[in-house]
């Protein structure tokens, strides 16, 4: 008997105790037990009990109750500040779209419960009034190894869901955990199955990936999978480029620079793994980029920010003034602090000769950025002090060069040759027209 002290939240406790209290059996189980064992912060507390759904609702009258997920046999509680999933075991019934099981059939059995959850570490339940963990297929030992790990038969397991592919080496980037063997082969094996899955569930994945420790690694170990997921990528595995001092390939390169970044924010690493998707058609990435991440499904605003640093990233930032004032107004701060990070990544990974070349130099350019951030929001067409309709008023007919001289009227006040005065701006105006 393996036992064990950790704790969940108050609220997760009361509940796990009236369903006891009401002659059920109730744990805290999955993500939640393995990340207390390794010390890390569990997202959410799941909670799986012999209760049926309906029994479930009957006993909290008290809390919130949300019932979406009650079809798979998930009461969510919502209970002070947190939501808690309460899940009836239950064995998956057959598995028709290789998605979701057609079925729910319930057991008393939590082994049973257990038995269907995709990785050993996944698959351990722990009740908090006695400490004791139940284990029946390994998952401490494996977490002891650092080992991603079937629970089962792995090809018969990624036949059933074959995201569960994409799972495994999202814990295995997230945990940085090595995938034991037999496992790592019937991924390599299966990883074209992951063409029938819906792309939210992929994108879901796929983010806590790129943002893992382990993420370069995995990249560089699973080539065939992410050539599934994002065919992109494809071009540049054996593409060698001009910086032929380096052994690299740029999908090699793409891995180092995503290896040199450990910011954790996912529109940044993103944009990393996106930024060379270009290069071999030697064209700018931006639109590649955003036709995949429009695949994936991605939000429409991300989408936006990550093609944006991709089109971006290529752009030699000279370490003036100016041109970093330039780049904050069109960008904003907040995009502009992203490229550098990007910049920073990639410099990083470049070799020895090209990091002595100026557009290297991340950190020269992030000294001026900080200058340019201490002086006050950057210009921008939204805060000029002139707006189309003055420059029409000089008797400039509407069309295309009001903009124009919009633009040129901003830059000479990016440049501070004139202030963003309207007076002084309109004189300026009558000077272009
Ligand atoms: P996270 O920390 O990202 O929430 P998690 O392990 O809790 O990780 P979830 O996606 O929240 O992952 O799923 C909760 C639990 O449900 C998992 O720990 C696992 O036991 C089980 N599970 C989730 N998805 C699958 C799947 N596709 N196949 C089998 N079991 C799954
Ligand atoms: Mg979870």
């Amino acid at each position: 008997m393996k036992m064990l002290k950790i704790e969940p939240p108050g609220c997760a406790l009361r509940i796990i105790e009236r369903l006891r209290g009401a002659g059920y059996e109730a744990y805290a189980v999955g993500g939640c037990v393995r990340d207390a064992i390794l010390g890390r912060q569990p997202e959410d507390w799941d909670i799986t009990t012999s209760a049926l759904p309906e029994k479930v609702t009957e006993l909290f009258p008290d809390l919130r109750i949300v019932p979406t997920g009650i079809k798979h046999g998930t009461v969510t509680l919502v209970a002070g500040e947190g939501s808690f999933e309460v899940t009836t075991f239950r064995v998956d019934g057959e598995y028709s779209d290789r998605r979701r099981p057609e079925s729910v059939a319930y057991t008393s059995s939590i082994t049973e419960d257990l038995a269907r959850r995709d990785f050993t570490i996944n698959a351990m339940a722990y009740d908090p009034k006695s400490g004791e963990v139940t284990d029946p297929f390994g998952g401490m030992d494996d977490l002891e190894r650092r080992l991603i790990r079937c629970v089962g038969e792995p090809d018969r397991r990624f036949g059933e869901d074959a995201l569960r592919i994409l799972r495994a080496l999202r814990f295995s980037a997230v945990l940085d955990f090595g995938i034991d063997g037999k496992t790592a082969a019937s991924i390599h094996k299966n990883a074209g199955e992951l063409r029938d899955i819906s792309a939210e569930r992929i994108r879901a994945e796929l983010i806590k990936l790129i943002t893992g420790r382990g993420a370069s690694r995995v990249l560089l170990e699973y080539r065939d999978v992410f050539a599934v997921i994002l065919p992109e990528l494809v071009p540049l595995m054996g593409l060698k480029t001009r910086d032929r001092f380096e052994a690299f390939d740029v999908y090699e390169r793409t891995a180092a620079a995503l290896k040199n970044y450990k910011g954790g924010d996912p529109v940044t690493a993103a944009a990393i793994l996106l930024r060379n998707v270009g290069l071999p058609q030697s064209i700018n990435g931006e639109k590649l980029a955003r036709e995949a991440l429009y695949r994936l499904r991605y939000p429409l605003d991300e989408i936006k920010k990550i093609s944006e640093l991709v089109k971006y990233s290529g752009e030699y930032i000279l370490h003036t003034k100016k041109t970093v004032r330039r780049l904050c107004s069109a960008l904003g701060y907040e995009q502009v602090s992203r490229l550098l990070e990007l910049k920073r990544a990639d410099a990083l990974a470049m070799c020895e000769a090209e990091r002595q070349r100026p557009w290297a130099d991340v950190d020269g350019i992030s000294r001026i950025f900080e200058e340019v951030k201490r002086e006050g929001e950057p210009p921008s067409l939204k805060n000029l002090a002139v707006s189309g309709e003055d420059i029409m008023a000089l008797g400039m007919p509407k069309g295309r060069r009001v903009g124009e001289i919009l633009s040129a009227l901003l830059d000479a006040v990016i440049d501070e040759e004139c202030e963003n005065d309207k007076e002084a701006l309109i004189k300026k105006a009558r000077e272009l027209i």
